[in-house]
């Protein structure tokens, strides 16, 4: 199913050209257009879910599977020294395509922009993080 002035709709089916560095009837693997280093790529399923939400449980293992294929050759290929998989959902976690992906970013020591991916830490007592637990907790 594909969606209506969805980018990465046009950009999986082929309709917009990208550049694709791997492709099946699922997936299609595209290099970022603003990549945060060196071979940053973007796995997009060819149909359309708009997040971690929609998707369904067997594209997701599929996508994973396809990230740690993605992974090891990509790291024989450019030589990086860490990877990053990373996926976002919703606005306000820094989504701004509304079309599932999952980012597959290469590391490098010595890389000029390092905080890629850093956060600062917020802090919980051990009250609170014993009501998170309790709440988040599933049998
Ligand atoms: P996110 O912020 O997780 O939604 O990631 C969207 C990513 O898609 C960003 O890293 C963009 O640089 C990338 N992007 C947006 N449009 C294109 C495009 N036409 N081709 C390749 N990458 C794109
Ligand atoms: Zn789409």
């Amino acid at each position: 199913m594909r969606e209506k002035d969805c980018i990465f709709c046009k950009i999986s089916s082929g309709e917009i050209p990208s550049n694709t560095i791997y492709e099946d009837e699922e997936f299609r693997v595209i290099l970022d257009l603003a990549p945060a280093a060196k071979g940053h790529a973007l796995i997009i399923p060819k149909e359309h879910f708009a997040d971690i939400y929609e998707i369904t449980e067997e594209v997701a293992c599929s996508a994973m599977k396809l990230a740690k294929r993605m992974a090891v050759h990509m790291t024989e290929v450019l030589g990086c020294e860490g990877f990053n998989i990373l996926q976002n959902n919703h606005e306000v976690a820094g989504q701004t395509v509304f079309h599932f992906h999952m980012h597959l970013i290469p590391r490098y020591q010595n890389a000029k922009n390092e905080d890629i991916l850093v956060w600062s830490h917020e802090t919980f007592s051990p009250e609170e993080m014993e009501q998170i637990r309790d709440m988040l907790k599933q049998e």
